[in-house]
């Protein structure tokens, strides 16, 4: 399999090779040059989520030099659970993906993508610097997937004030070979600083540089493995195809179910479910596609003005028209995340994080304007990452995950920095 870029301008590509890359040199993003398609049959034999993903991805790692090592990583990086669990409503689920190190989704992608590159040949003796702009869960989770890796250092830019206290923590807990930079600024203004780097001929010479963003294909292709283990599953017990609701921001999670159900996994509808930040919502609900700012919401991690996989839906969907009809966004803004967190843990017990709290509201308004069948709602991290905004809500304590406790113990520190090339260059030459 080769992949081509979304822009059109890529010669074809291997698989390591885009991975090594991140973004296409045309400026796209990295597609596969077709979508192969595999039998259900084929995982007859798949027992857990890393010998589903080695059997899912083995036709996207076809004549790659890591062929051969597709189990392995998907054995070292997919080593914990995704379950499914019934919610309170009835045929209602909630797709559990906050049991990795850092509790949010973020882990399975960064981890394949560790696994990944520490397999890679490497190009220089200097250690290779991970550079990563976070909004909150990707920083701490790529810090978690590399901290201690030897030949890779990850700097994370993150912007004071907007993570939750406890992701701060985590972005700065790991130390070692992980440094963690405040940034006085925006998410954007973060983005913009490591786009900088990143192009940055003169600074690379001296400084190997690569992303762990989410356009790259090493965290795109593992996130597909958890909706097909469950949407296999499924289809085995009840005969029917599960459909799902995914909380979405850069559309890196929801583009994988998306992948997931064209190479032939039995999975229904997908529905994405946005914050307040409207550009995916107007584009479903028939305007011309336009980005915009990211405004700061409760569900943090989804405050996304210019969703960076868009480019890939649209490779997959090139007439608009089609594209629109293919899938329903929903937006649900700060009150209602409030009211479903509250009202789903006086009705049902239920403790939700911000964003999974806009997939079950979504869900809920489409069971009440009528849909039916087995619906997953996604939930992307766990409550107690979001202590903050959640607790009050519920007037109790979220029980918190030991490895998120374990990571909350350590002591963390990060270093303040401005909105200025200059400082981050230096810094990351020092
Ligand atoms: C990153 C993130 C999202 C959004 O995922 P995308 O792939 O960017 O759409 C949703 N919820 C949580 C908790 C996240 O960390």
């Amino acid at each position: 399999m080769k992949y081509l870029s979304t822009r059109g301008d890529t010669p074809p590509t291997d698989l390591s090779r885009a991975i090594a890359t991140g973004l296409a040199p045309d400026g796209g993003l990295f597609v596969p040059e077709s979508v192969p398609h595999i039998a259900t049959s084929e995982f007859d034999s798949a027992d857990g989520l890393a010998q589903t993903a080695g059997q899912l991805l083995a036709p996207f790692f076809a004549g790659d030099a890591l062929a051969a090592q597709l189990p392995d990583i998907a054995a070292a990086a997919l080593n914990f659970d995704a379950p499914l669990r019934a919610l309170g409503t009835p045929n209602d689920y909630l797709l559990e993906l906050f049991h990795g190190p850092t509790a949010a989704f973020k882990d399975f992608g960064a981890r394949f993508l560790a696994a990944t590159m520490q397999r890679l040949p490497r190009e220089s003796d200097r250690p290779t610097t991970i550079l990563v702009a976070t909004s909150g869960d990707t920083g701490a989770a790529v810090a978690a997937a590399f901290h201690r890796l030897p030949g890779f250092r990850v700097v994370i830019l993150y912007p004071d004030g907007r993570v939750s206290p406890r992701q701060a923590h985590q972005l700065g807990c790991f130390g070692d070979n992980v440094v963690a930079l405040k940034v006085d600024g925006t998410f954007d203004d973060c983005q913009q600083l490591v786009k900088q780097a990143l192009g940055d001929t003169g600074l690379q010479a001296h400084v190997p540089l690569s992303s762990a963003n989410s356009i790259s294909l090493g965290r795109l292709l593992p996130q597909m493995s958890y909706y097909a283990q469950v949407a296999l599953a499924h289809h085995r017990r009840h005969g029917r195809s599960l459909n799902f609701v995914v909380p979405t921001g850069n559309l890196g999670n929801a583009l994988a179910c998306i992948l997931a159900r064209a190479v032939g996994i039995p999975i229904g509808d997908i529905v994405l479910a946005t914050n307040a930040n409207p550009t995916l919502t107007e584009f479903f609900a028939g305007d011309e596609y336009r980005t915009r700012a990211g405004i700061a919401t409760l569900a943090n991690a989804m405050d996304i003005g210019a969703p960076s996989n868009f480019e890939r839906l649209r490779w997959l969907y090139p007439d608009d028209v089609k594209l629109r009809r293919a899938f329903t966004a929903i937006r649900v803004d700060d009150d209602t995340i409030r009211e479903t967190i509250a009202r789903r843990y006086r009705q049902y017990g239920e403790i939700l994080c911000p964003h999974t709290a806009c997939a079950v509201n979504a869900l809920e308004r489409m069971r009440s304007d009528g849909a039916e069948g087995d619906w997953a709602a996604v939930a992307t991290a766990h409550p107690a990452k979001f202590d903050s905004v959640v607790e009050p809500l519920i007037s109790t304590r979220v029980p918190v995950p030991t490895a998120l406790a374990e990571l909350l113990n350590r002591p963390a520190r990060a270093e303040k920095i401005s909105v200025d090339y200059g400082t981050l260059r230096a810094r990351l030459l020092a």
